[in-house]
């Protein structure tokens, strides 16, 4: 380990050197809110690596101070979790709520010293009292509260004797503090309701500013590492403990970027939303970004640790490729796993001059570097290849078996194809073959070329299987939820065949399918009598050419370009730097507008986008909503031209945002309108109102659209009511087909749930 490996390391190692701490104490504070996704995987390997780099101690604390979202098998999975990956908490999980009566001392303590008050204006008040980032705020009337006062309402708070909402404790701190968050923050709240563990023994909870640091100090935490959104949380952090004087050493709170990956959503409120709307068969679905879902996938520990260390920690947001993932479990298993064959596809062929059978020798690791390690193949007249093994109009660079080329049975003979049947149709059902006796694999005389090998399967001998292939759930490369989700993310092979060792000698759970990819035995579903396999990863990315093939076919690249850019600047390090100017601005879009970094990176690095953007936000306080449509269709506008040459002006599109956010049309349709904005320079008003596009959201309306769809699709509705949720999908498209993409698709979903229950 290199004491200096990353920022976060460097600062421990030079507390210890200092002298600041005897040990290293960290945690990994989630809250039990959901399961662990990909992003909770970093900050594991964070803070449990950390740990253990300098001998130290990692606890697994559950942050569990919000009684309404939790629950005991959120806890179960963060534990799995964490050891799957290897680390270790020692004896106990921490749980906040352990700590509450200890946190409810510290607040009294507060009152005591005058600082910490009850208020009692409403919600909109104590908004209104905020001031803004230009304006200090005004502090409450009942800040004026003597400590006897507040003392006695605070003990009336925790009995019970309020309703929700009827009062809180506030820090007393700076109403005109340039940090907002330091203008009296809210420290305790009321909530009457059932805790998970802590029963119904609390009705007021501590909020995660206060609760955190103070559980930080209570475990003796030294380094409190925590993601880049916290970074204006650390002066209440460091307020509480040092107005509290606690005694030293007392935790500081770090902070390193939080990390993101294309082509995945990565917030457990969006992995909840798929879980129960059922577009995902649970947590643990393959296709999930969760640990649960890459570890039922076959993902390897190996892999994500490895992964996790070879994306390291920075200080700016990035935006990570989902192929370095990829590449990660890839990596991993091609070194590992045996080889063998399975067919997904089969079309028979029959070995016309053959009879009888043998068994071949074939080794499982052909590797670069071979180990030991061999099972028997059988061969007969019969057998099995895969359907796109074959061709008969061959294009060019074709190297399979085709009418007049031969091919190489992997680990077997040459063979070659003397005849074609068809069925009615045209269809191909049958290949009559011949094979070369002295042509087998290892003892090859014959003399004959081919250009490649194949796997196949005895047909008599061949094992059935289920294989699901997996692909990306998001069709997108940046989703924002389930209206992105790939229709095929999931494809489900009920009658592959396979080698009958692979099912006899179980030589291992993860094989490399050859040609196919890498595959795990299903460890849920899998039975002897009824083989499941999940695809893990392909052999090769296929999605770096799938869009780049796009890309090409599209004149209208400019946004690829300039997010490939972005992710390179990020993720290799090849692109320039930004500039101080172009720094400044990607920190005002990701952290006061909040943009995702993606976006900020684009906007922040081209002048023309940028000033385009100021504009529009002059006139209409939508960041994100502008900042969409500024990055993917105005940036397509402006990449052969100046802002002085498009047909539209920046207050058209703030015009065009402020149908779209109040609902007039479906962002769909805002696609739409735009494109005739471009051509015609027409306001988008007058767009809508022409050619009516205004969306529709009348429960009436749409539901008499659901009620056509459902009667004109009976055996997708019977197939969906037997439990084939993912027709969800078909339904909600068909019913935007017919309004042409008016629908509101927020409304179409809920409509749908409730008709076709
Ligand atoms: P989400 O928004 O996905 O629900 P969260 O931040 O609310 O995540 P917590 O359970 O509160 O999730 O987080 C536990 C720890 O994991 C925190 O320290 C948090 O900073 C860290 N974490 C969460 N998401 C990521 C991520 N994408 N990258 C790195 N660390 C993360
Ligand atoms: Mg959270």
């Amino acid at each position: 380990m290199s004491e200096n490996k990353d920022f976060l390391h460097a600062i421990v190692n030079e507390d210890l050197k200092s002298g600041k701490y005897k040990k290293v104490i960290t945690r990994f504070p989630p809250e039990p809110n959901g399961f662990p996704h990909i992003g909770h995987a970093k900050s594991i390997c964070i803070n449990f690596g950390i740990a253990s780099d300098f001998n130290g101690h990692c606890n697994l604390r559950m942050d569990d101070t919000n009684p309404t979202k939790e629950d005991t098998k959120y806890v179960e999975a963060l534990k799995d979790a964490v050891q799957w990956l290897g680390f270790n908490w020692g004896e106990n999980v921490r749980f906040t709520s352990d700590y509450f009566d200890k946190i409810y001392d510290y607040a009294i303590e507060l009152i005591k010293m005058d600082k910490a008050y009850v208020d009692s204006v409403n919600e909109e008040q104590m908004r209104e009292n905020r001031g803004t980032v230009t304006q200090a705020g005004v502090r409450s009337e009942f800040a004026n509260r003597t400590i006897e006062e507040n003392l006695d309402l605070f003990e009336k708070m925790k009995n019970g004797e309020f309703k929700d909402g009827e009062h809180v404790l506030r820090a007393k701190i700076d109403m005109g503090a340039a940090n907002m968050k330091l203008r009296d923050p809210l420290l305790y709240r009321i909530r009457h309701a059932h805790h998970f563990r802590a029963g119904d023994k609390w009705c007021i909870y501590p909020m995660y500013d206060f609760a955190h640091c103070l559980s930080d100090y209570i475990e003796g935490v030294s380094h409190s590492i925590c993601t880049l959104e916290f970074e204006n949380n650390r002066d209440i952090y460091n307020w509480v403990l040092d107005t509290l004087k606690l005694e030293l050493p007392r935790p500081y709170q770090h902070e390193f970027a939080r990390l993101g990956i294309n082509y995945t959503v990565m917030s457990k409120r969006k992995l909840l939303e798929l879980v129960e709307g059922k577009h995902v068969d649970g947590w643990d679905d393959p296709r999930m970004p969760t640990i649960a879902g890459y570890k039922r996938k076959g993902y390897t520990k190996e892999s994500i640790l490895n992964f996790c260390d070879q994306i390291g920690v920075a200080k700016a947001n990035s935006m990570v490729d989902v192929a370095q993932l990829e590449f990660s479990i890839r990596d991993d298993l091609n070194k590992k796993v045996p080889r063998v064959m399975c067919v997904l596809d089969p079309l028979k062929v029959t070995i016309e001059n053959y009879e009888g059978s043998e068994e071949l020798d074939a080794s499982y690791y052909p590797h670069d570097v071979p180990k030991e390690g061999t099972r028997k193949v059988p061969f007969s007249k019969e057998i099995y290849i895969e359907r796109d093994d074959f061709l008969e109009n061959p294009e060019k660079g074709y190297f399979r078996l085709t009418p007049t080329q031969a091919v190489r049975l992997r680990h077997g003979y040459i063979i070659s194809c003397k005849e074609v049947i068809k069925d009615e149709n045209g269809n191909i059902t049958e290949i009559k073959a011949e094979y070369y006796p002295d042509s087998k694999s290892g003892s090859d005389t014959s003399g004959i070329k081919v250009k490649s090998a194949i796997q196949w399967l005895s047909s008599k001998d061949a094992r059935q299987v289920e294989v699901r292939l997996y692909d990306r759930l998001f069709k997108n490369e940046a989703p924002e939820g389930i209206e992105d989700l790939n229709p095929d993310s999931l494809k489900i092979i009920k009658n592959a065949l396979i080698e009958p060792a692979v099912i006899e000698e179980k030589i291992d759970e993860r094989f490399q399918f050859e040609r196919q990819g890498y595959f795990y035995a299903d460890p849920i579903d899998y039975r002897d009598e009824k083989p499941v396999f999940n695809k893990i990863v392909g052999l090769k990315d296929s999605w770096g050419k799938k869009t780049k093939k796009e890309e090409s076919k599209s004149k209208n690249n400019v946004k690829s370009e300039i997010k490939k850019q972005a992710k390179n600047e990020q993720v290799v390090g090849e692109v320039t730097a930004m500039s101080g100017k172009e720094k400044v601005l990607f920190e005002k879009y990701s952290n006061e507008l909040g943009l995702n970094a993606e976006v900020s990176n684009i906007l922040a690095r081209d002048e023309k986008l940028s000033s385009f953007y100021q504009e529009c936000l002059s006139t209409l306080n939508s960041p994100i909503s502008l900042a969409n449509i500024i990055v993917t269709e105005v940036a397509r506008e402006l990449k052969d031209k100046e802002i002085n040459q498009l047909k539209f002006t920046a207050e058209q599109i703030t015009k065009l945002i402020k149908i779209l956010d109040e609902g007039t049309i479906s962002s769909k349709i805002t696609k739409q309108v735009f494109e005739q904005m471009a051509q015609s320079g027409e306001n988008p008003e007058k767009i809508v109102e022409d050619k009516g596009l205004v969306q529709i959201s009348d429960p009436a309306i749409i539901g008499t659209i659901i009620d056509e769809v459902i009667t004109k699709n009976p055996d997708n509705v019977e197939k969906f009511k037997a439990g084939n949720k993912k027709l969800l999908g078909f339904f909600v498209g068909q019913v935007l087909k017919s309004t042409s993409g008016k629908a509101n698709p927020k409304v179409v979903n809920q409509l749908l749930a409730e008709k076709l229950k």
